[in-house]
């Protein structure tokens, strides 16, 4: 049990006038006898004090019990005495009234109420004194410090949220039907523009027609049936509320606790955050992209490329089928920037990307730019001999395709190697080999095709020479 014990400092530790005005007294009266004393207090100061005097066995005897303390415990003392409760509160102050005679002196306490339902801290005055026949008295001042009501009440008045409790109004077959507000806070009749005495004592679907609209009723039925507590989340802009609500249920009575805590801003704040991850998501994937693309064409890089070979590879591992690449090398393009300039290489270059868009299979085929002049094809279930076919048509267009530089207008050539690929073999080796094959291209003059695994001798198109 929480207790404070004060002997020093009464006055202006006390809060209550009726403690204070009483200690002035019994110090004003010093030495007059109990009877003198309690004839001269207010009617009022009587209504608070209790009187014991000691009991030869041990304890004390209840002489008074003043009407003001009844009415806050629920119960008299008269003609109890301390000992007939085995009590911490009862063993505490028949110590203290002990102590007071023993000291003859006035003594103050605070204490944490146990048994008193709606009281959390009483203060008391303890007075010691002598009686007309010398007998030993001990007058209390006993005074409710803080109520439960008032901190109730200030949690309640202070609450951001809207509370209201309700109570079920029933059918003949006691269905719940309707509810009727039976007490509410500031919040709340604030959002109905109302005053608490105006909303208490109101039907819900009155005071709360938006209940209907927003399926919420049957939820209040379910929690005053079941007497489970609940919750939920809502977004209600009906009667005055306007936002994202949490609704807690807490059953009372024949009815519910409801409270509306406002949630609009956690929900604004966590929508707010959702669309940011999704545009970091979705930057990060475009950035992604953009690493494994080739900016002056705007087809795979070197990077890209090699990504998508490699999980081709794994498919065509995992069907079994063969799949097929072709390496390809502008023929003397340091000649084009040198004859032409470094913008209209860069041109030949998308000029080249294109022809290779143009001849392969969208979504199947997997063109890149894995070098400043050198390109690559890969081709998922293809033979060597249809890879050549197909080099061997780039290689043909591409001859065909003008250029200009100004008026003039120019053609450039490129070598291929073709290699279908196996389905074992590690990619840097089939790489190495097609690069193997264009070189050889390149020996043979360039502007040709060459197989690995092909020795059959390329041909020229003489149509270009
Ligand atoms: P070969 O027939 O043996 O392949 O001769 P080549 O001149 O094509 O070969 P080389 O490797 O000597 O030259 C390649 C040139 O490509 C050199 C380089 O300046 C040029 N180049 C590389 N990247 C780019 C680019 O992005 N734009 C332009 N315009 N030129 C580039
Ligand atoms: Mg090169
Ligand atoms: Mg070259």
């Amino acid at each position: 049990m929480y207790s404070e014990i004060h002997t020093a400092g009464i006055s202006t530790r006390c809060v209550s006038a009726e403690i204070r005005e009483t200690f002035k007294i019994y110090n004003e009266l010093a030495g007059v006898p109990f009877e003198g004393f309690f004839a001269a207090l207010p009617i009022d100061y009587k209504a608070h004090m209790a009187v014991v005097v000691p009991e030869p066995q041990g304890g004390f005897f209840y002489r008074h019990y003043g009407q003001a303390i009844i009415a806050v415990t629920g119960f008299d003392m008269t003609g109890k005495r301390t000992t007939d409760f085995n009590s911490d509160v009862g063993r505490f102050f028949s110590q203290i009234y002990e102590r007071a005679i023993a000291e003859q002196q006035p003594i103050f306490t605070l204490h944490r109420a146990s048994h008193a339902l709606n009281v959390h801290v009483w203060e008391r005055l303890v007075l010691p004194f002598a009686a007309e026949d010398g007998e030993a008295v001990v007058a209390a001042v006993i005074i409710p410090r803080e109520f439960k009501t008032e901190f109730l009440q200030s949690v309640l008045a202070s609450s951001p949220d809207a509370i209201f409790a309700i109570r079920s109004v029933r059918d003949d077959e006691c269905h719940v039907v309707d509810a009727m507000i039976v007490a509410v806070n500031d919040r709340f009749a604030r959002s109905m523009g109302q005053s608490v005495e105006q909303v208490e004592g109101r039907r819900l679907r009155e005071i709360m027609p938006g209940h209907w609209h927003n399926e919420i009723w049957p939820k209040y039925v379910k929690v005053i049936d079941s007497r489970q507590p609940d919750t939920f989340e809502t977004e209600y802009r009906q009667d005055g509320l306007d936002g994202w609500f949490r609704v807690s249920m807490i059953p009372l009575g024949d009815g519910l606790n409801v409270c509306f805590t406002d949630i609009t801003e956690l929900k604004t704040a966590l929508a707010s955050t959702e669309a940011a991850l999704r545009d970091a998501e979705a930057a990060r994937e475009e950035l992604r992209r953009q690493s494994f693309t080739d900016h002056l064409t705007g087809i795979l890089n070197r990077r890209g490329f090699d990504m998508e070979l490699r999980s081709l590879q794994a498919e065509q591992s995992r069907y079994a089928t063969q799949f097929a690449v072709i390496a390809i090398d502008v023929d003397h393009f340091k000649q084009v920037n040198d004859e032409h300039g470094h913008v209209i290489g860069d041109m030949v270059l998308i000029g080249v990307s294109n022809v290779l868009s143009d001849e392969t299979r969208a979504g199947v085929d997997i063109i890149g730019r894995v070098g400043g002049e050198e390109f690559m094809v890969a081709m998922p279930h293809t033979t060597v001999s249809d890879a050549a076919i197909l080099a061997e048509r780039l290689r043909f267009k591409l001859a065909r395709t003008a250029f200009y530089n100004g008026r003039t207008k120019f053609f450039v050539t490129a070598s291929f190697g073709v290699k279908q690929a196996g389905r074992a073999q590690p990619l840097r080796e089939i790489l190495c080999e097609v690069d193997g094959a264009l070189y050889q291209a390149k020996r043979a003059g360039r502007n040709v095709v060459v197989c690995v695994d092909d020795p059959v001798e390329p041909e020229h198109d003489s149509a270009t020479e």
